[in-house]
């Protein structure tokens, strides 16, 4: 899977859509490099942000800005500025890269069954993946997998099967080689947990931790409300046992007042 073509729009410095593509084999063996060179300010490090952004970056510190606004072409002498921002990432995975992983994923969770949300983030076309993300003026936003809305969730879902990490490696920015190797080591086993894929597990753990947590607040909840009913039960317990208890001496007293009566009337 590589980074085949990247749209930008209204993101940062980019007004206008901008194509940028990126060659892929040059020989059999040999893929292309692509280098992005500019004059200081021109941009360069603004397409970084662009593919940091579009893979689900939240941290605006990382985008080099302070409002989700910011990413937003805010104007120059030529332009006003634009209400939106959307950026597309191209993946070309025609050798398979993704769909070999989700097989992997699949052969080992073979008993497991496939939940909704994980089929929403399968693409469509595997030869191409499209990753976008949209961002209004007025704050609303849009992530989307070849044309298709999605959660943030199924895109960070379809990145760590892909191996193809958002927060670490995927993007080197600069000072980044000095900053891991001078991280913790705990920070430096997210690296390797990315590489190595076990991401996608541990975003699973998280989801079905999350389910768990909230079933328990359901049954204390649950549990609150049992609590607030009991002492009405025992009373209507009463109320039934002596309604019973009514009817059956209702029973008795009419056999006899019969028996009394047809002793009278004898
Ligand atoms: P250097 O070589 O100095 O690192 P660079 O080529 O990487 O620079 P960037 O930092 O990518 O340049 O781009 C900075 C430019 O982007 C600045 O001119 C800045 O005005 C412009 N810019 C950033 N955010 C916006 C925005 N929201 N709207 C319009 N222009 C923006």
């Amino acid at each position: 899977m590589h980074l085949e073509k990247l749209e930008i729009q209204g993101f940062k410095s980019f007004a206008n859509k901008n194509v940028l593509t990126f060659p892929g084999m040059i020989s059999d063996e040999k893929r292309g490099l692509t280098a992005v060179v500019g004059p200081n300010g021109s941009g360069k490090s603004n397409v970084a942000d662009a593919v940091r952004w579009t893979l689900g970056e939240q941290s605006m510190k990382t985008l080099r800005g302070k409002r989700a606004e910011d990413i937003i072409f805010s104007g120059s002498d030529k332009k006003g500025k634009l209400g939106m921002a959307e950026v597309s990432l191209f993946l070309n995975n025609e050798d398979g890269g993704y769909s070999k992983a989700l097989l992997s994923t699949e052969s080992e969770n073979k008993k497991e069954e496939e939940d909704d949300d994980e089929k929403k983030a399968s693409p469509m076309d595997l030869s191409q993946i499209i990753i976008s993300r949209r961002l209004y003026r007025n704050g609303d936003s849009e992530y989307m997998i070849n044309n298709n809305r999605v959660r943030l969730s199924d895109i960070q879902m379809l990145l760590a099967r892909a191996k193809f990490g958002q927060k670490t490696y995927s993007v080197i920015g600069q000072g980044m080689v000095e900053g891991f190797l001078n991280t913790s080591l705990s920070e430096r086993k997210e690296f390797f947990d990315e590489a190595t894929g076990v991401k996608q597990f541990q975003i699973k753990r998280d989801e079905s931790l999350n389910k768990l947590k909230s079933s328990y607040e359901n049954l204390a909840q649950a549990q609150m409300l049992v609590i607030e009913i009991e002492p009405r039960l025992k009373s209507l317990t009463r109320q039934v046992n002596k309604l019973q208890k009514r009817g059956e001496l209702e029973k008795e007293l009419k056999e006899l007042q019969v028996l009394y009566y047809g002793f009278l009337w004898k």
